[in-house]
């Protein structure tokens, strides 16, 4: 019988394609808000939630209880064939969370990169116009479409072109890496001037924090910028909220921290706490524009995953997670900062609400993605389960479930430092 991560590693590098990667060499045996067992009974804290999937945390009691519930009422439809009320409800519930003094409507599905397949559908369909503006670091998704509006090549791009076309990439602003909103706004420009008509351009997208790409928050007088871009030409603006929707940053939906209101938005991963749920949400007269039976999809907007996405949004309230959200992201930060004056390698900490990262640099100043990818490995065998991030790889996300206590989340950022102590010692700045 298999029994050791080893074994299950063995089996799995057998069985699984090699394009599918793991970052940590454990297999989950059980899993309790913010804490993992494996199948040896080693426990982790996790700091990666899934990527961004667990705001709520692992098996919350009120989101299993719902899936338990509805499993035993009907898995499967399809609501293009038969609908069911929880569908209708989640799209209520969206289109009232969503910004925007107008009415609003959703369509259901099941991925994140299936949002933004639809989204850009939708947008096409609405404008008459084809093509799309992303920007670099940005990413949306492992489908050809997505795939083409991603702005970083290795590893999500190698090998898999030709891509659609009409696909655009503008530079994102990062203080940071030496990107101003000025240039930001000119690489604009210059896409106008080189690639493409403003009035050929169906949809702006952006995520308003790059989740991929390094927790990069948009500037919101970008974000305003881009509106008014977007007004001025006729074209969409979109936020990729995958990453940052659910309640992650604060508010439920990241962008509205900006004030700036999206034409539509997507959403996935928190939303339904770990069953695959997605969605796109916007203005009711461009939702409305694809004819009957154009959208849509076989699993897309499941039962279980409708009731669990109910549930989440009922935890939200009943255990004031925005709230705690703010809170706990101010507490990660604050650690953080304090861990940064200690540790060079620590270029920056950054963080809206409790979508928290820090940086890492080499004495040198240069991006240190070795450094990220060790304190990752080291950070496991003491039990914690991290996860980088970044397009120089350099980053280290913090993902915990909103749900997690101060103590587990302290216990977690104490291996952290224990981390960096043994992995990049420390400099005191203050002697
Ligand atoms: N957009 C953003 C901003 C994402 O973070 C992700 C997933 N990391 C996606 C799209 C794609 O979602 P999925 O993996 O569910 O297709």
């Amino acid at each position: 019988m298999t029994t050791t991560n080893q074994e299950w590693m063995k089996r799995r590098n057998a069985a699984v394609a090699n394009g599918v990667k793991q970052t940590h060499a454990i297999f989950a045996e059980r899993a309790d808000n913010a804490e993992l067992w494996d199948i040896e009974g080693r426990r982790y804290i996790d700091f990666a939630g899934g990527i961004a999937v667990l705001n709520t945390g692992h098996c919350h009691p009120q989101v299993s209880a719902a899936v338990r519930a509805q499993l035993e009422r009907f898995t499967h439809t399809c609501f293009q064939i038969v609908a069911h009320d929880n569908y209708v409800e989640v799209a209520e519930k969206l289109n009232a969370l969503a910004p925007g003094d107008f009415a609003k409507k959703s369509v259901l599905l099941t991925t994140g990169a299936e949002a933004v397949e639809n989204a850009v559908k939708i947008a096409r369909a609405a404008t008459k116009r084809s093509a799309v503006i992303t920007f670099t670091g940005g990413y949306h998704g492992r489908t050809l479409m997505t795939l083409a509006m991603t702005g970083k090549v290795s590893p999500f791009k190698l090998g898999f072109g030709p891509f659609p076309g009409e696909v655009f990439h503008a530079r994102f602003p990062n203080a940071l890496h030496g990107v101003s909103i000025e240039e930001a706004k000119t690489s604009l420009d210059l896409i106008f001037q080189n690639d493409v008509e403003a009035s050929r351009v169906a949809a702006i997208v952006i995520e308003p924090v790059q989740g991929e790409g390094g927790f990069y928050i948009a500037p919101f007088e970008f974000l305003r910028y881009l509106r008014e871009l977007c007004d001025k030409h006729g074209i969409l603006l979109i936020a990729d909220e995958i990453q940052t929707g659910a309640g992650r940053t604060g508010k439920w939906f990241a962008i509205e921290h900006s004030g700036v209101v999206p034409d539509l938005i997507t959403t996935a991963k928190s939303l339904a706490g770990g069953i695959p749920l997605s969605a796109v949400v916007g203005r009711a007269d461009v939702m409305d524009v694809p004819l009957p039976g154009a959208l849509g999809g076989t699993y897309a907007g499941n039962p279980l995953a409708c009731a669990a996405a109910l549930a989440v949004m009922r935890v939200f309230k009943d255990e004031n997670l925005l709230q705690r959200g703010i809170l706990l992201g101010g507490h990660l930060i604050e650690q953080l900062r304090t861990m940064q004056r200690r540790h060079a390698a620590i270029a920056e900490v950054r963080g809206l609400g409790a979508m928290v990262a820090f940086e890492l640099f080499t004495a040198g100043g240069a991006p240190d993605a070795d450094l990220a990818r060790a304190i990752v490995a080291r950070s496991l065998e003491k039990g914690l389960i991290l996860l980088a991030c970044g397009i120089y790889g350099n980053a280290i996300r913090i993902l915990v479930p909103l749900t997690a206590s101060l103590e587990l989340v302290d216990e977690g950022l104490a291996i952290i430092a224990d981390c960096l102590q043994e992995l990049s010692p420390a400099v005191d700045k203050a002697a």
